[in-house]
């Protein structure tokens, strides 16, 4: 099946208030066009230069949001275009994105990243350090906050994931002013959007398997 036809697919099985971040990661631009003409806007990468060179080439109206690690460093070659930056998940790279969003007079959405996926990894924010990010964030005009993200733990136990996926779920419902529940890729969005995620982030049943 060809890009158009997986991704009517998907949508016809997700309810429309529902946003798809189409993760384009390693793929060609003619891919994500294919995507593009079909109707789809939201797209998401993991590395800022590959972001950055598919943004100089395709259509503007492309909301981009960056889903991996982002090194502070790299802030300001995605600050005058990424819509959304998914997995901040400290002080200093929210200072970062801060300022660079001022020099570039703009308003970047941001989201937290907590650490739910029970294997060891060194990305997202222990959630008993949510509430004092947040806190810190009114600070920032130039930046908001619009909800969390998370990845649950890369295993085929479904009871895991889901048990991770409430875990954040439940966080996300004790912050009523969030509106943003980034949870799910390929695998386990099914599981996600029951436990009441309100993004999704999925790239292979779309674009097929990444070659890397
Ligand atoms: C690659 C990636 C995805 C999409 O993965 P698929 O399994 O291809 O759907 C989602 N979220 C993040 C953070 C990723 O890095």
């Amino acid at each position: 099946m060809g890009i158009k036809e997986n991704l009517n697919k998907l949508l016809s099985n997700i309810s429309p208030n529902i946003t798809l971040v189409a993760v384009s990661k390693t793929k060609p631009e003619n891919d994500l066009l294919e995507a593009y003409n079909a109707g789809q806007r939201d797209f998401g990468e993991n590395k800022i230069q590959e972001m950055a060179s598919k943004w100089e080439q395709l259509p503007k109206d492309i909301r981009w949001h960056m889903i991996g690690h982002v090194q502070t460093n790299k802030v300001k070659y995605m600050a005058p275009f990424v819509h959304t930056v998914h997995a901040v998940d400290s002080l200093k790279l929210l200072k970062e994105i801060q300022k660079q969003a001022l020099k570039n007079n703009r308003v970047i959405e941001c989201l937290i990243q907590i650490r739910i996926a029970e294997e060891e990894t060194k990305f997202g924010l222990p959630e008993s350090e949510l509430e004092s990010l947040l806190e810190a964030s009114k600070n920032f005009p130039n930046v908001i906050i619009k909800g969390l993200m998370g990845m649950a733990t890369f295993t085929t136990n479904n009871d895991q994931i889901r048990k991770e996926f409430k875990q954040l779920a439940a966080c996300f419902k004790r912050h009523k002013d969030l509106e943003i529940l980034s949870m799910g890729m390929s695998g386990d969005f099914p599981i996600a959007l029951e436990e009441g995620a309100t993004m999704i982030r999925v790239g292979s049943k779309i674009f097929g398997e990444r070659n890397y």
